[in-house]
């Protein structure tokens, strides 16, 4: 079954140990490839050297995530908005999107503001670039979408990455067309209600799979470290749920993926 993670903290120190044999598992079980988003200037790097060792295999991204503005979030902004401009020619490893990027008021309204402006900043890098968004959100729908609508008809496009909200709230989302929901391990979750949203409020062409590992391990390895070669269990569990094949949804969630990011697999 082939798929793409499109989403997968590879770079964390949770993969120091096996980092090769997790890549290799994933290649077995049918993945294509995996993409990295940054959090923050040291991931931005590391995550470009680490794709750059892996070509054609594992994509990078750079952002500044919302829980990681803090009172030094200009220089960080500037920084990597540097690296974005250096790997911008087709000679160096091809950054798939400005990410993880978007807002998070779960923790702490602190650095509220500053989020607001990090992120709208990201969102400018990606009209002027053409890169997809790769975007976080936790308690926050109402802001971002606001925020977002300002862009609507300049964006390229992008991911609404772990989305785990309701049939409203996924139909607020797909109101931006070139966006995608991207689905992980939650679904597999005993409560979860994304099998019963997802077939009521999403078309299969607005989905794409992730793990966002090394956390939200699907079951049966929920609470465990999760890794790329576990996306085929969040498939399954997909098909099931919409009532295709798993082949149809290999098939369609792949077109999807070469849709936003532009790339061939
Ligand atoms: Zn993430």
């Amino acid at each position: 079954m082939r798929f793409v993670d499109t989403h997968a903290h590879l770079d964390g120190e949770e993969f120091a140990q096996d980092r090769q044999e997790v890549i290799s598992r994933a290649r077995e079980a049918g993945c294509e490839a995996i993409f990295l988003p940054a959090i923050d200037l040291p991931t931005s790097e590391r995550i470009l050297s680490l794709c750059q060792q892996h070509p054609r295999f594992l994509y990078p991204m750079v952002g500044l995530h919302p829980e990681e503005v803090k009172a030094d979030w200009r220089e960080q902004l500037k920084a990597i908005r540097a690296l974005l401009s250096s790997h911008l020619s087709p000679l160096t490893s091809k950054i798939v999107a400005i990410g993880e990027v978007g807002l998070d008021f779960y923790w702490s309204r602190e650095f509220e503001q500053e989020q607001m402006e990090a992120f709208e900043q990201q969102v400018q890098w990606s009209i002027e670039t053409r890169l997809p968004l790769m975007i976080h959100c936790r308690k926050a729908q109402n802001e971002m979408v606001h925020l977002l609508r300002r862009y609507e008809k300049q964006l390229p496009g992008g991911v609404f990455h772990c989305f785990t909200g309701n049939e409203k709230e996924a139909v607020e989302l797909l109101q931006f067309d070139r966006f995608v929901l991207g689905i992980g391990g939650v679904l597999t979750f005993k409560k979860s209600h994304l099998p019963e949203v997802l077939p009521a409020a999403v078309p299969l062409d607005r989905i794409v799979l992730e793990t966002d590992a090394p956390y939200m391990a699907p079951v049966p390895h929920r609470g465990q470290r999760n890794e790329s070669a576990y996306v085929q269990l969040v498939l399954s569990r997909m098909a099931e749920a919409y009532g295709v094949s798993e082949e149809e949804l290999s098939a369609q969630t792949m077109q999807n993926v070469e849709r936003i990011f532009g790339l061939k697999f």
